[in-house]
C-alpha cells in the first residue's frame, strides 16, 4: 500500500497534531519500558526541525473508565521532555477551552501533550464531534501510532478525515517491512505461526498459506492439528470447535503444495505449571495424562533447517510456554535461528516480540513490529482503518 508520508508535506509554520502510541508500561509513576516513546522520536524530530512548526501529541494509555487520574500521560510527557531538547507542556485535558488556549499559544519548537484520549468514551466510538474538536487544535495530522492503527478511533481515524495528513516514519517502516513478506515475498518464504490458540491465528494462517513455501505451526495450537492427523495429544491444548478448520487448512496446503511443519517431538509436563518438570517425548504422540508445553529438539532442528534456507520469513507466536523457564528453550532456539537467518526477517505479535527481547535478539532481526494486534491484523491481510485512510 502506498501511503502519504512525511516527505510529501511541508511542516514549516504548522501546528501538527501527531497521534503516537505512548501506551507504555508505568509502575509507581515510572516508565519501565520506553521502546514506544523512542520509536516515535524520528517523526517528532523531523517535524520540529522545520521552521516554525510545533506539535500537539495525542495518545491513549491503558483502559481508563472516564477520567482516571492514575492513567494520566503526565509521566510520559515528563519523560519525553528528558529525551528531546524541547519544551514539553502537559495539557490538563484532551479537549476544551483550556487545551485550545494552550494549543493556540504554542510556540515554534514546542510540544503539547494532550491527556489520555481514552478519558473520553467518544474516542473509541470514533465520535465525529470529538474528532472535530481534536482536529481544530492543529493544522496538519500525522499518525505514527502503529500499535492502534487497527482501531477506528477518533484520534486514529476520525481526525484523519478532517485534516490533511500522512503516516509518520514508524507506520511507514512497519508497512514497508510487512509488505515485503506479504506482497511477493522472496522464496523460500517461511512463516512460523505459534501461540496458544488456533481460533486467534486461523485468519493469519489462511492469509499466509498461499504465499509461503513452508508453514510452521507450533505452540499450543499445533495440537489441534496433530489431533486431526490422528495423533494422541494427551492433555495438550485442543480446540474441538476448530478441528474442522484445521483439517481444511491441511487439505488446502496439500492442494497448494505448501509444506506444513508440525512438532515431531515435544517437551511435556504432568501439569500446566511453572514448577512442572520438563519431560522430553521423542514421538509424534503425547502420552496419556501429559501436556505438551514446548517443541522438542528434533522439531527445533527441522524448523531450523528451513529457517536457514529462507529468503524471507515472518514469525508470529511463541512455540512453547516461554514464560516458564523450563519450557522457553524451543522458542529461544528458534529465535536464534531467526536471528541468524540470511533472508528478510519480520517478527510480530506481543508475546513473540517479548520473547525476542527477553533473549536479547531483537537487533539481529530485520524488523520487530511495535504492534501486537495491529501486526497480526496486517498479516491477516486486513485493511487497518488508521492506515488505509492515509493512502495516497
Ligand atoms: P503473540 O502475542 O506473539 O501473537 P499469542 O498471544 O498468540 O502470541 O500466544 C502466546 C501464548 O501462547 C504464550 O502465553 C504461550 O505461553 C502460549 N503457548 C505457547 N505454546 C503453548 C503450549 N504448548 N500450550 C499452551 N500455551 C502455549
Ligand atoms: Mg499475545
Amino acid at each position: 500500500m502506498i501511503l502519504k508520508t512525511l516527505k510529501d508535506f511541508n511542516f514549516t509554520g504548522q501546528k501538527v497534531l501527531v497521534r503516537v502510541d505512548f501506551n507504555v508500561p508505568i509502575k509507581n509513576g515510572r516508565i519501565t519500558d520506553d521502546t514506544r516513546i523512542r520509536a516515535a522520536l524520528p517523526t517528532l524530530e523531523y517535524i520540529l526541525k522545520q521552521e516554525g512548526s510545533s506539535i500537539i501529541l495525542m495518545s491513549h494509555l491503558g483502559r481508563p473508565k472516564g477520567k482516571t487520574p492514575e492513567l494520566t500521560l503526565k509521566p510520559v510527557a515528563d519523560y519525553l521532555g528528558g529525551l528531546i531538547s524541547r519544551k514539553v507542556i502537559m495539557a490538563p485535558d484532551v479537549i476544551g477551552p483550556e487545551v485550545e488556549a494552550l494549543a493556540g499559544n504554542l510556540k515554534p519548537g514546542e510540544v503539547l501533550v494532550l491527556e489520555n484520549t481514552r478519558f473520553y468514551p467518544e474516542e473509541e466510538k470514533n465520535d465525529p464531534d470529538f474528532a472535530a474538536k481534536l482536529s481544530r487544535l492543529g493544522t496538519l495530522y500525522v499518525n505514527d501510532a502503529f500499535g492502534t492503527a487497527h482501531r477506528a478511533h477518533a484520534s486514529t481515524e476520525g481526525v484523519a478525515r478532517l485534516l490533511p495528513g500522512c503516516a509518520g516514519f514508524l507506520i511507514e517502516k512497519e508497512c514497508a517491512f510487512l509488505d515485503k513478506v506479504l506482497e511477493n515475498p522472496a522464496k523460500p518464504f517461511v512463516a512460523i505461526i505459534g501461540g496458544a490458540k488456533v481460533s486467534t491465528k486461523i485468519a493469519v494462517l489462511e492469509s499466509l498459506l498461499p504465499k509461503c513455501s513452508s508453514l510452521v505451526i507450533g505452540g499450543g495450537m499445533a495440537y489441534t492439528f496433530l489431533k486431526v492427523q490422528g495423533r494422541r495429544v494427551g492433555n495438550s491444548l485442543v480446540e474441538a470447535d476448530f478441528e474442522g478448520t484445521a483439517e481444511s487448512l491441511l487439505k488446502k496446503a496439500g492442494e497448494l503444495g505448501v509444506e506444513i511443519l508440525l512438532p515431531v517431538d515435544h517437551l511435556v509436563a504432568s501439569e500446566f505449571a511453572e514448577s512442572a518438570k520438563a519431560e522430553p517425548v521423542d514421538s509424534l504422540d503425547v502420552p496419556e495424562g501429559k501436556t505438551a508445553m514446548d517443541i522438542g529438539p528434533k522439531t527445533v532442528q527441522l524448523i531450523g533447517s528451513r529457517i536457514a534456507q529462507a529468503k524471507s520469513l515472518v514469525w508470529n507466536g511463541p512455540l512453547g510456554v516461554f514464560e516458564f523457564p523450563a519450557f522457553a528453550g524451543g522458542t529461544q532456539r528458534i529465535a536464534e535461528f531467526v536471528a541468524a537467518c540470511p533472508g528478510i526477517t519480520v517478527v510480530g505479535g506481543g508475546d513473540s516480540v517479548a520473547a525476542v527481547n527477553k533473549f536479547g535478539l531483537a537487533d539481529k532481526i530485520d524488523h520487530v513490529s511495535t504492534g501486537g494486534g495491529a501486526s497480526l491484523e496486517y498479516l491477516e491481510g486486513k485493511a487497518l482503518p488508521g492506515i488505509v485512510i492515509l493512502k495516497k
